[in-house]
């Protein structure tokens, strides 16, 4: 079996590390924090000093940070991978982050003989703890065919959507369509509780039809509740809308709904709800209607 390297064990890093070992694969990690390594070296993971020790033991090196920065970090830092890194060996980012940075890392990478796949998730931490991520991939399909069984230790489904940096694109469209779809949820149920409908009726009435949807099931009953628990924070969320806008700055792409849901989370981060769950939406439209 191929040996492993994975860098990031936060939320989802950990539990995608923890499923690395229970398929089989030797893993050596490391994470900033060190005493996030423990579950993972409990797990019989090697525990490495920095990235570039990740690097010089492993033949597929994953990340899995926050931020396009960190992802540089990590990679192209002092003590990251690239100077561990063995020609012929592959980098694979599972962080969501600027397609226009992953080029750039790419690049950096292929000067060194080592090939990149972008490989952003979506699933949330129950998709990292059950190993049923979808994962959306841009690169090499022949580097993509020889980390298949790394990615099914992992996912569901894996898709190979282009060339490097696609794979982000891709990730950012898919929030575009949770945060938009978001939206109208918030819409939907505010405009039946000012009508005197009961909003959980609603949402039985229509979740089954043309208009249900992940959002509609999942988040509108938290919102009813007034459960705003995160599941995937605001303050994530807002940096993966920031990318999308950047991008879209660069390609001439108008957003005006993407634009919209990432203003009105503004409004929640200035609120000191960034750390709330998405569904906490809804209070900045309730906010709006002066409730
Ligand atoms: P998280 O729990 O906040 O973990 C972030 C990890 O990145 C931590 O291990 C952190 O190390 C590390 N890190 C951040 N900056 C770093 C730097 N400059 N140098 C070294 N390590 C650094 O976040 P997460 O929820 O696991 O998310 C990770 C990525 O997956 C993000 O890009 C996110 O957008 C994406 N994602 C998240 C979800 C979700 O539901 N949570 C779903 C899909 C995709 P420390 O422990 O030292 O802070």
């Amino acid at each position: 079996m191929q040996k492993i390297g994975f860098i990031g064990l936060g939320i989802m890093g950990n539990s995608m590390c923890l499923n690395l070992l229970k398929a089989g694969f030797p893993v050596t990690a490391w994470n900033r924090t060190r005493v996030k390594m423990q579950s993972v070296i409990d797990a019989g993971a090697q525990a490495a000093a920095s990235p570039q020790q990740v690097a010089e033991n492993a033949e597929i090196i994953i990340t899995m940070v926050s931020d396009s920065p960190d992802v540089q970090e990590v990679i192209l830092g002092d003590a990251g991978v690239i100077k561990g890194v063995k020609s012929g060996s592959v980098v694979i980012d599972m962080s969501t982050i600027s397609p226009a940075v992953t080029r750039d890392i790419a690049a950096e990478l292929g000067k060194k003989g080592v090939a990149m796949l972008d490989a952003p998730v979506s699933g949330g931490d129950s998709g990292a703890r059950n190993a049923t991520l979808a994962i959306m991939v841009g690169g090499e399909a022949k580097v993509l065919e020889r980390c298949m069984p790394v990615f099914m230790a992992m996912g569901k489904t894996v898709t190979h959507v282009g060339v490097n940096g696609m794979g982000q694109t891709v990730k950012l469209c898919n929030q575009i369509l949770v945060s938009v779809t978001n939206m109208a949820v918030c819409e939907a149920i505010l405009f039946a509780r000012k009508s005197g409908v009961e909003p959980q009726v609603m949402i039985e009435a229509v979740k089954n039809g043309a208009a249900g949807s992940w959002q509609l099931s999942n988040l509108g009953p938290k919102m009813v509740a007034g459960d705003f628990n995160p599941g995937f924070m605001i303050d994530l969320q807002q940096k993966d809308l920031r990318l999308a806008l950047e991008t879209a700055l660069v390609t001439c792409t108008p957003l005006p709904a993407t634009d919209l849901v990432h203003q009105l989370f503004d409004d929640c981060q200035a609120h000191d709800e960034g750390r709330l769950g998405s569904q906490a939406l809804f209070k900045a439209l309730l906010r709006l209607a002066g409730e």
